[in-house]
Protein backbone atom coordinates (compact mmCIF):
# COMPACT_ATOMS: atom_id res chain seq x y z
CA UNK A 1 0.00 0.00 0.00
CA UNK A 2 1.61 3.75 -0.71
CA UNK A 3 2.46 5.44 2.02
CA UNK A 4 0.66 8.59 1.48
CA UNK A 5 2.08 10.38 4.26
CA UNK A 6 5.38 11.32 2.82
CA UNK A 7 5.60 15.01 1.48
CA UNK A 8 5.22 14.62 -2.34
CA UNK A 9 7.75 17.15 -3.08
CA UNK A 10 10.64 19.00 -1.10
CA UNK A 11 11.34 22.39 -0.50
CA UNK A 12 13.23 24.32 -3.13
CA UNK A 13 11.88 21.58 -5.99
CA UNK A 14 10.54 23.09 -9.15
CA UNK A 15 7.24 21.94 -10.07
CA UNK A 16 5.08 22.67 -12.83
CA UNK A 17 0.80 23.41 -12.22
CA UNK A 18 -1.60 20.74 -13.45
CA UNK A 19 -4.45 22.39 -13.95
CA UNK A 20 -5.60 26.22 -14.31
CA UNK A 21 -6.51 27.77 -10.70
CA UNK A 22 -10.26 28.59 -10.02
CA UNK A 23 -9.42 32.04 -9.16
CA UNK A 24 -6.89 32.58 -11.47
CA UNK A 25 -3.83 32.62 -9.70
CA UNK A 26 -1.97 30.60 -11.69
CA UNK A 27 -2.33 28.90 -15.49
CA UNK A 28 -1.84 25.32 -16.38
CA UNK A 29 2.17 25.17 -17.05
CA UNK A 30 3.17 28.25 -14.90
CA UNK A 31 5.94 26.92 -12.97
CA UNK A 32 6.95 27.54 -9.13
CA UNK A 33 9.70 26.35 -6.85
CA UNK A 34 8.48 24.86 -3.26
CA UNK A 35 8.96 27.54 0.04
CA UNK A 36 7.57 25.21 2.00
CA UNK A 37 5.38 22.21 2.93
CA UNK A 38 2.80 21.76 4.90
CA UNK A 39 -0.65 20.00 5.93
CA UNK A 40 -4.26 21.29 4.93
CA UNK A 41 -6.17 19.49 7.04
CA UNK A 42 -5.08 15.93 5.86
CA UNK A 43 -3.36 16.91 2.58
CA UNK A 44 -0.17 17.83 1.86
CA UNK A 45 0.27 21.25 0.49
CA UNK A 46 2.73 23.84 -0.62
CA UNK A 47 3.71 27.49 -0.69
CA UNK A 48 4.76 28.87 -3.51
CA UNK A 49 4.98 32.28 -3.29
CA UNK A 50 2.06 33.61 -3.63
CA UNK A 51 1.15 36.01 -1.13
CA UNK A 52 -2.22 36.73 -0.10
CA UNK A 53 -3.64 37.37 3.28
CA UNK A 54 -6.62 35.40 4.47
CA UNK A 55 -8.17 31.91 5.72
CA UNK A 56 -7.61 28.73 3.79
CA UNK A 57 -11.25 27.54 3.13
CA UNK A 58 -10.37 23.83 3.34
CA UNK A 59 -8.18 23.84 6.62
CA UNK A 60 -8.65 27.43 8.29
CA UNK A 61 -5.43 28.64 9.02
CA UNK A 62 -4.89 32.09 8.20
CA UNK A 63 -2.11 33.39 6.57
CA UNK A 64 -0.04 36.12 4.37
CA UNK A 65 1.10 32.94 2.35
CA UNK A 66 -1.37 31.13 0.29
CA UNK A 67 -0.80 26.87 -0.15
CA UNK A 68 -1.82 24.95 -2.61
CA UNK A 69 -2.61 21.11 -2.59
CA UNK A 70 0.54 19.41 -3.95
CA UNK A 71 -1.55 17.63 -5.97
CA UNK A 72 -2.51 20.39 -8.21
CA UNK A 73 1.46 20.44 -8.86
CA UNK A 74 3.90 17.61 -11.00
CA UNK A 75 7.71 17.89 -10.61
CA UNK A 76 9.47 20.00 -13.44
CA UNK A 77 11.90 17.45 -14.09
CA UNK A 78 11.38 13.66 -13.73
CA UNK A 79 14.06 11.93 -11.36
CA UNK A 80 16.21 10.05 -14.37
CA UNK A 81 18.37 8.56 -11.47
CA UNK A 82 17.56 7.94 -7.32
CA UNK A 83 19.64 10.46 -5.42
CA UNK A 84 21.03 9.51 -2.43
CA UNK A 85 19.88 10.28 1.26
CA UNK A 86 23.11 12.28 1.34
CA UNK A 87 22.88 14.11 -1.60
CA UNK A 88 19.39 14.77 -0.48
CA UNK A 89 20.48 16.14 3.30
CA UNK A 90 22.95 18.49 1.78
CA UNK A 91 20.82 20.25 -0.87
CA UNK A 92 18.14 20.62 1.89
CA UNK A 93 21.01 22.38 4.19
CA UNK A 94 22.15 24.33 1.32
CA UNK A 95 18.62 25.85 0.92
CA UNK A 96 17.91 26.49 4.51
CA UNK A 97 21.68 28.19 4.49
CA UNK A 98 20.20 30.35 1.05
CA UNK A 99 16.57 31.30 3.06
ZN1 LIG B 1 -5.37 24.95 4.08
Amino acid sequence: MENNDLPPFYVGQEVVANSNHHQNTFKKGDEFIVQSILKCGKEWAITIGINRYGRCRCCGKISYTHHFYANRFSPKHKFGAFISMKEFTEKQLEIIGVN
